[in-house]
């Protein structure tokens, strides 16, 4: 196995290749690292700024043992990695975060189990495997309720509001009849995000609280400041430490919260850098992207100091037509994805917009 920390000229491997993948790619080669995109979409964004792509299926053994004799250590851009394509990286080569780590956050059940385990509050929440199981659920978190799929949901899949015990049967086959958890629906006056970045040697560095809003299941807007208080933005920065170093976490990670009152719920954890902290590329000393790269190939993390006030807005399909009209802005930074086909609720690029403090 490779020594830490990589030397400059090193390649990382990545595997997923959309536009996180293709900001992490950036942000290494502004270190002098090179990067190694794996995906099987062709054409995915991130194959555009890497020294080298391969684009085959998460499941061919044999690409992925070729991709991991090509690079000094692997990380990615995704939650959802299949586990034995993790067993297969990590038998040839050093992988981060580990793939333990996926397993625990790509279940709903176990992540807030374990979340729990840690004493941070989420949700009331109970498992549900059958029709009856919802039922005993809503009896015991009353209604409304949220009814989840324990896999594969994001950006609001998977999932069904529940008002009424009525309407359990329709949100039963609506999920697909899949294991899911009932979550107590939680009257939160506000979204908030944690990002945290952990190196090899056990450091910590977390980024200022960013307040999210969300459209049509999808983030929309990530402001910082957020707006709370100075008390609740300490508590959240301690929720993004406590749990990335219980999972002994190496890179970056976004912990998703809600606010109810003074109390912050967790949500559900990104093993990954997270939407919600693009602003950092255009507000911050160093960038979201950056501290993963660093944190993965073992280097020192970056300061995370923030100069502006920082909003940033994700452009979904069509929105991305104002380009012109966006790059022209004073005080607006665009970033685009470069994907070819503006589909609906695509996210297509992005723009952080300074604010004089
Ligand atoms: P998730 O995929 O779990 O991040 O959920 C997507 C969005 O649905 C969240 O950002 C919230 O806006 C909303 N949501 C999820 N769970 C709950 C809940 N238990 N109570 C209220 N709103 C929720």
């Amino acid at each position: 196995m490779v020594a830490f920390p990589l030397p400059p000229g090193s390649t990382i491997g990545i595997l997923g290749g959309g536009q996180l993948g293709r900001m992490l790619a950036l942000a290494a080669a502004k270190l002098g690292l090179k990067t190694h995109i794996y995906c099987p979409e062709a054409g995915s964004p991130a194959f555009d700024v890497a020294a080298d792509f391969t684009c085959a299926a998460y499941e061919d053994a044999e690409a992925l043992s070729r991709f991991a004799a090509s690079v000094d250590v692997v990380t990615y851009e995704f939650e959802n990695v299949p586990g034995q394509t993790a067993a297969i990286l990590g038998a040839a080569v050093a992988v981060a975060p580990a793939a333990s780590i996926l397993a625990i956050t790509q279940d709903r059940l176990t992540e807030k189990r374990f979340i729990e385990a840690q004493g941070i509050p989420v949700p009331a929440f109970a498992n549900v495997e059958s029709l009856d199981d919802l039922h005993a659920a809503m009896a015991l978190l009353g209604t409304p309720c949220v009814l989840k799929t324990r896999t594969m949901g994001y950006d609001g899949k998977g999932q069904a509001k529940i008002m009424s015990p009525a309407e359990a049967e329709a949100a039963w086959h609506a999920i697909g009849r899949k294991p899911a958890i009932a979550e107590a629906f939680v009257p939160f006056s506000a979204e908030v995000s944690v990002i945290v970045a952990r190196g090899r040697d056990g450091q910590t560095a977390v980024f200022d609280i960013p307040l999210n809003e969300h459209r049509n299941h999808i983030l929309h807007r990530s402001s910082v400041p957020s707006g709370l208080s100075e008390a609740t933005e300490k508590a959240a920065r301690e929720i993004g430490q406590k749990l990335a170093q219980s999972f002994d976490y190496v890179g970056v990670m976004a912990v998703e919260l809600f606010v109810v009152g003074d109390r912050l719920l967790v949500n559900e954890i990104a093993p990954r850098v997270h939407n919600s902290g693009h602003w950092t590329e255009s507000a911050c000393m160093s960038s979201q992207f950056e501290q993963h790269i660093r944190a993965v190939a073992g280097w020192p993390l970056a300061a995370t100091e923030r100069f502006a006030d920082v909003e940033m807005t994700n452009l979904i399909g069509a929105e991305l037509e104002d380009w012109a009209k966006l790059a022209a802005e004073p005080g607006a930074a665009l970033h685009l994805y470069g994907k070819a086909e503006a589909r609906q609720g695509r996210k297509m690029g992005h723009v952080n917009r300074l604010k004089q403090r």
